[in-house]
């Protein structure tokens, strides 16, 4: 019995980390499909073959090997990773080597349990025998999702700026579906021409991404918006502004949240959705304030060695979340004279909103932080409604809900709570239903900031 807690333990140490992914294929498990794919190309274009998996087709596998504690994108990608092994081992037979993949499986560090994830697979991936050499690359939010060790050195931070634009990339061309989908001219042309413009960016990526070729990049996202534009019908009246927050991959995970975008829309909305760049943003801004907290501490206990180290992190975090807001500034100052999308939030101002607001604190962290100051930012924008869109019992979605109600109620501001667990609530649709009757009445009552189609 000890020796296989000791074994279980010694394979979370060694097979769950950062590795080199040279001569590997990198499996992305699809959280946001649009990044999903965009990054898989930025990953090529630096010489290492990538997948992103198929998804949710494996969910009877990953609640096998689940006891129904977890949460539920646990579940999901958990299927994912078992199901995608096994397609390859029917496929290659005895070539098959799981040493020949790196499961890519991003962490977040507590209070919650993203960062549980990757242990608990590496515990189910190792009770298939065959299963025991895939190791699990491990980003975490520790370091920022620093690269260090899974590509070289000189390549490393060229590797993270690129995908990081990928990254903002994919947020506009999922803002631009939600934009143009609920004003098109043929049902169903936006949803085609966005598959297709994932594709064509997915190539940029590849083709240029390693020589930083940003221009050529924006040319041809500057292209897409162009002829994305031509789908929208301008004499469809501007519809209720919905805006959407919440855990991460439920919110972007069309097959778990259900699509809850396109239910919304169908009863006559126009979504925003927060964008994954907020979240990246937000981890860089969080290691900086600690490392500033840090800094003070040392100071007042004079420990010199110490204040030297809290310098060089603030030096360095404030570099990266510099560039960070410097890229999607460029993005977004070359979209937004061609179309009105949503822009994104600067950290600081959101944690100002809390401060303000006296609502919650950054110093709690999670990605409540984010959800309760993105409504308030909504709600500032004049928006008809917000959805929270969230596992079944995540902690951070269950806090912002607890937080937000009174003051939603308040300000007579409809809002609804949309908890995924895999099954079909049979009142879900009554309830989106009811929702967007409640956003009409918001929209007629208050109006909304008009968005002109150009
Ligand atoms: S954010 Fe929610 S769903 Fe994700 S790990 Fe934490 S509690 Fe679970």
């Amino acid at each position: 019995m000890v020796s296989e807690i000791t074994q279980t333990f010694r394979s979370l140490s060694e097979n769950v980390g950062q590795f080199s992914l040279r001569d590997k294929t990198c499996l992305i498990p699809e959280m946001n499909r649009i990044g999903g794919y965009l990054l898989a190309g930025t990953f090529r274009s630096f010489g290492i073959d990538a997948k992103v998996m198929g998804t949710y087709k494996g969910l009877d596998l990953g609640k096998e090997f689940t006891s129904g504690k977890e949460c539920f994108p646990c579940q999901v990608t958990t299927g994912d990773i078992l199901l995608f092994m096994e397609k390859e081992r029917e496929r290659l037979g005895d070539q098959f080597n799981a040493e020949n993949y790196i499961y890519f499986m991003p962490e977040a560090e507590g209070p919650c349990r993203f960062g549980m994830y990757n242990k608990y697979q590496r515990i189910v991936l190792d009770s298939f025998p065959d299963l025991k050499r895939l190791k699990i690359g491990a980003l975490t939010s520790k370091d920022s999702y620093s690269l260090s060790g899974m590509i070289e050195k000189e390549k490393a931070r060229d590797f993270r700026k690129v995908a990081y634009f990928s990254v903002v990339i994919a947020d506009i061309l999922d803002r631009l579906l939600w934009r143009i989908r609920p004003y098109e001219r043929v049902p169903g042309s936006t949803d085609r021409f966005i598959e297709q413009a994932m594709k064509r960016m997915e190539t940029a990526f590849e083709s240029h991404g390693e020589k930083k070729d940003f221009d050529r990049i924006l040319g041809e996202l500057e292209e897409i918006i162009n002829e994305g534009k031509s789908l929208m019908d301008p004499a469809i009246p501007p519809k209720p502004l919905i805006g959407i927050v919440g855990e991460i991959y439920l919110r972007t995970h069309v097959r778990s949240n259900q699509d809850v975008i396109r239910i919304l829309e169908r009863y006559g909305a126009e979504v925003v959705n927060a964008s994954i760049a907020e979240w990246v943003n937000y981890t860089t801004y969080d290691r900086l304030r600690e490392a500033k907290i840090q800094l003070r501490l040392n100071l007042k206990q004079f420990r010199y060695k110490g204040v030297w180290s809290s310098l060089k992190k603030i030096l360095s975090y404030s570099a990266d979340l510099y560039y960070q807001q410097m890229r999607q500034d460029q993005v977004y100052s070359k979209v937004k004279p061609l179309i009105d999308l949503a822009d994104d939030h600067r950290m600081g101002h959101l944690e100002k909103i809390l401060i303000d607001e006296d609502l919650f604190s950054f110093d709690v962290g999670t990605e409540a932080c984010l959800s309760i100051s993105g409504i308030m930012e909504y709600l500032r924008g004049g928006y008809s409604g917000v959805v929270n869109v969230y596992p079944f019992t995540c902690m951070p979605s269950t806090i912002t809900s607890a937080i937000v109600k009174p003051s939603m109620n308040r300000m007579k501001v409809p809002y609804l709570d949309t908890p995924y667990d895999g099954s079909f609530q049979p009142g879900r649709e009554a309830a989106i239903r009811t929702f967007m009757y409640q956003a009409q009445q918001h929209i007629k009552r208050n109006g909304r900031k008009d968005l002109k189609i150009q």
